[in-house]
């Protein structure tokens, strides 16, 4: 048995074929997908600590900040969930040293495939973790850009025609068009930029394809709230994105509980 304590973090996911994931407990870093048709027991210890400063916080804000760092973390900007506010190209930010290393870099808009077609935008040196993150099943680069504003600019007038957002129980249920071709969603959707915003197209990117470590896919999901219920033990059934499905019917969001303090056996 593996006995597991600590702040919890994303998983990790390496790109493999399958994805190879490893959760994440404060510094330990234990691969997982070997315990995949096993019994695992997740307990939180009623703490969280803030993913950035690491302060006890009775609440967790955006996936981990407490009051102060969700307000001021340079991680929890409105340019996060939204590019096209960013302004660090024109030298306002909540931190420009961070700004200079996480907007001012090359970014991708891109199409995956999540629960349907949907537009993004990260980072360069997110892909393959963005989308792996999402649950996508396949993703194409679209656009590279020199900034974060810049990418954000091509987002939002894509969105007029395919989604941002995706369904996260279809997602999990795989209920998804298998069929759509994202080379043809490119072709059509770059005509829709104005000229200026052109130059930044990508033509010859390959489409890359992500296998996850789930054989079986549920009909039905159920999230399972550790607010409520404190604590779950059942059979580890599959990952996707960033959640472990548990007796092939509930699924935990592992992202979500950034930062907070969890117990974990996997036997
Ligand atoms: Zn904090």
């Amino acid at each position: 048995m593996v006995k597991l304590e600590g702040n919890i973090k994303k998983m990790k996911a390496e790109n493999k074929e399958p994805i190879q994931y490893s959760f994440v407990l404060s510094d330990q870093i234990i691969p997982i997908n070997e315990h995949i048709g096993s019994t695992i027991s997740l307990k939180w210890s009623r703490i969280i600590h803030c993913v950035k400063c690491g302060n006890k916080t009775n609440k967790s804000f955006f996936q981990g900040f407490c009051y102060p760092c969700f307000i001021n973390a340079p991680e929890s900007s409105e340019c996060i969930l939204k590019p096209e506010l960013c302004q660090a190209h024109e030298g306002i930010s909540r931190d420009m040293e961070w700004s200079k290393r996480h907007c001012l870099s090359d970014h991708y808009v891109y199409l995956s495939l999540t629960s349907g077609i949907k537009v993004g935008v990260t980072r360069h040196t997110q892909i393959p973790t963005r989308w792996i993150d999402q649950g996508a099943i396949k993703a194409l680069k679209l656009a590279q850009t020199p900034n974060r504003y810049l990418a954000g600019a091509i987002e939002v007038i894509l969105k007029n025609f395919v989604s941002d957002r995706t369904s996260w129980q279809k997602m999990l249920k795989n209920d998804v068009d298998q069929t759509i071709d994202l080379y043809q969603y490119r072709e059509t959707l770059k005509n829709d930029l104005p000229n200026d915003l052109k130059t930044y197209i990508l033509d010859k990117e390959v489409e890359q394809g992500l296998e996850y470590p789930i054989t079986q896919y549920p009909e039905k999901i159920k999230s399972i709230n550790f607010e409520k219920v404190g604590e779950y033990e059942g059979v580890l059934t599959g990952i996707k994105g960033q959640y472990i499905y548990l007796d092939n019917q509930y699924v935990v969001n592992m992202r979500k509980y950034s930062g907070y303090y969890f117990q974990i056996n996997l036997l």
